[in-house]
């Protein structure tokens, strides 16, 4: 069965096809669609955001859609950057200078509470209107200065309390067993088990 894969990023692609390894599913991406847009993800929270993603690509598509929304929620912070990750500061990009900036916060460096998570929704979209959200959290702590040269974002910051090591210091396939993104989308996969018979049955 056909399902697109709703984001413009190359590298989800890949770690989405890597992650979800289902033969049952033939996922395609936009790109490969020829699909250029992108919404405007003014959700205010990770399911509604990803929710817009979905729903553009089932629409332009006509196929059933999923899509992922994530970011970096740090407790001291009331839970920002949160959905404003990718913007963090009020650019894109440059992500040494997000992470020195986050660092500087004035409610973390007045708090003892170094907690933060990485969260991740995916949302599922099928064409007669059905759809569906689950949510990947992964536990962690703020290092007090960048660590490791693996990965992206704010790897660097994010230290795995039981490895002492951060995101960027570990493996890539082990990032990928233990991630926000790889939780919600087994969450995904488990939940699509539950619609595909009812998908083949039409
Ligand atoms: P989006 O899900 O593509 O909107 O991206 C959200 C933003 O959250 C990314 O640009 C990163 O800044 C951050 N983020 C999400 N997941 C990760 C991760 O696994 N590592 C590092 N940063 C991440």
């Amino acid at each position: 069965m056909k399902f697109v894969i709703a984001t413009q990023n190359p590298g989800k692609v890949v770690e989405i096809r890597d992650i979800l390894r289902r033969e049952d599913l033939e996922l395609v991406s936009l790109a490969e669609l020829g699909i250029t847009d992108d919404p405007v993800e003014d959700g205010e929270t990770f399911e509604a955001n990803a929710l817009i993603k979905a729903r553009a690509a089932c629409i332009a598509t006509g196929l059933p859609a999923f899509a992922d929304d994530s970011g970096l929620e740090v407790k001291a912070l009331g839970g920002r950057p949160g959905i404003h990750s990718a913007r963090y500061g009020g650019f894109k990009g440059d992500f040494p200078k997000k992470m020195a900036m986050l660092l500087q916060e004035p409610e973390l460096l007045a708090s003892p509470d170094r907690s933060a998570c990485f969260t991740a929704a995916v949302a599922c979209v099928f064409p007669d209107g059905r759809e569906f959200t689950v949510r990947g959290e992964c536990p962690g702590i703020l290092a007090y200065e960048p660590r490791g040269n693996g990965g992206f974002g704010y790897d660097p910051l994010f230290l795995l309390p039981d490895l002492n090591k951060t995101f960027a210091e570990i493996p890539e396939e082990e990032k990928n067993s233990r991630s926000h993104r790889a939780a919600a989308l087994k969450e995904f996969s488990k939940r699509l088990d539950e619609y595909l018979p009812l998908e083949k049955g039409k």
